[in-house]
């Protein structure tokens, strides 16, 4: 096996130390620490030779110790919305991903928190996979820099992060929440914790100990049917979970953060799109400050369902409407890069419909 991938599978990644456990020369010299994490995070450095304002000798001392990006390579799928995916290779040959979103001043990345996931949605390509592991720390955080740089733009511009990619996030708690904690930390990439928003099936003891965190972030909670019977054909966890004890975990969530909630609800022809479902719906979110996303269903290859038309959508937010809650529908962007929303399925460059607009970048000089 070639050196560099060696070097790989048994060095850390410096994005796994959070800011108070980063290296420094001896321990006369903490300013470097502060200087270290502005490579990481400020610049989105991912060699060792860049960080010109470091000695050489520590640059060396480091390059023995540490890689610094935990992703072996990635490709980039271009949408004509000019949204993007990305394809993440890990060292042990499992891959994830994430898409960038541009819409006029706003910057926004969609990451991931695993590889596939255990929560098994009907709808979702991703459940589709089943579950491959969960994603690190480093392979949580480095989503932002790496897509950062590439896109040809600071890390810091990047300012809103949505943790709506592949997996369930609070089924990796304890990574996903380090992550979260450098995300806003002003000495990592210093964003606000409102403009992070956490994506959750509804798992309500998990919701419970978020709310215990503090962190005053944009909870989404992917709800998709009023009723217990249309959800527990859909989403395989409202077995374990009734929509009773969601909506008392959100309850609770709201009391400690005082935060809107973001309720996600995929339209699917036939199953959840009914007149009545909606007027359910309503009485479901009559003691919560909510914000509805309507989000026509993305296809994929072998989904078995189709989106509600446009005119059961329009009907079915006008319940809401005139229920006095707040709602859009939420077209989803990249759908020809399968960046869409459930559309995130590891699809390879001769599977990809933006096959022709994609491109392969590596991160390290390594060669298989
Ligand atoms: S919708 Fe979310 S929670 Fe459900 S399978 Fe897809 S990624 Fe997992």
């Amino acid at each position: 096996m070639h050196r560099l991938k060696q070097d790989f599978i048994n060095k850390p990644s410096l994005l796994e130390l959070d800011f108070e456990s980063l290296p420094i020369p001896d321990h006369r010299q903490r300013y470097r620490r502060q200087q270290l994490a502005g490579w990481l995070y400020v610049h989105g450095a991912n060699s060792f030779e860049e960080m010109s304002n470091l000695p050489q000798s520590w640059r060396q001392r480091l390059a023995e110790r540490y890689i610094i990006s935990p992703f072996l390579r990635f490709e980039r799928f271009v949408s004509q919305d000019k949204s993007v995916r990305y394809l993440f290779s890990l060292h042990d040959g499992q891959q994830t991903e994430a898409v960038y979103i541009p819409y006029r001043n706003r910057k926004t990345v969609c990451i991931s928190s695993m590889v596939g996931c255990p929560a098994g949605c009907a709808f979702c390509a991703t459940g589709a996979l089943g579950f491959g592991r969960n994603l690190s720390r480093a392979e949580i955080l480095a989503q932002i820099p790496t897509v950062a740089r590439a896109e040809g733009i600071a890390p810091k511009e990047i300012r809103n992060v949505v943790l709506m990619g592949m997996g369930e996030a609070l089924l990796n708690y304890e990574q996903a929440l380090s992550a979260i904690r450098t995300m806003i930390d002003p000495r990592g990439l210093d964003m606000s914790p409102r403009r992070i928003t956490l994506s959750t099936v509804g798992l309500p003891e998990k919701i419970k100990c978020l709310a215990s965190e503090g962190l005053p972030l944009v909870l989404a909670v992917s709800l998709h049917a009023p009723n217990e019977e249309t959800r527990r054909k859909i989403i395989p966890t409202a077995h374990a979970h009734s929509i009773g004890d969601i909506m008392a975990a959100l309850r609770n969530w709201q009391e400690a953060s005082g935060r809107r909630i973001t309720i996600e609800y995929t339209m699917l022809s036939g199953v959840n799109d009914a007149t009545w479902q909606a007027e359910m719906l309503v009485q479901r979110l009559r003691d919560l400050r909510v914000h509805i996303n309507l989000i026509p269903f993305n296809n994929w290859t072998g989904a078995g369902f189709s989106s509600s038309g446009k005119e059961q959508i329009k009907s079915f937010e006008q319940v809401l409407l005139r229920a006095g809650l707040s709602v859009s529908i939420r077209f989803s962007r990249g759908r020809d890069a399968g960046a869409a929303c459930g559309q995130l399925a590891l699809t390879q460059s001769e599977q990809s419909p933006a096959a022709n607009r994609h491109i392969k970048y590596g991160l390290r000089n390594v060669k298989d």
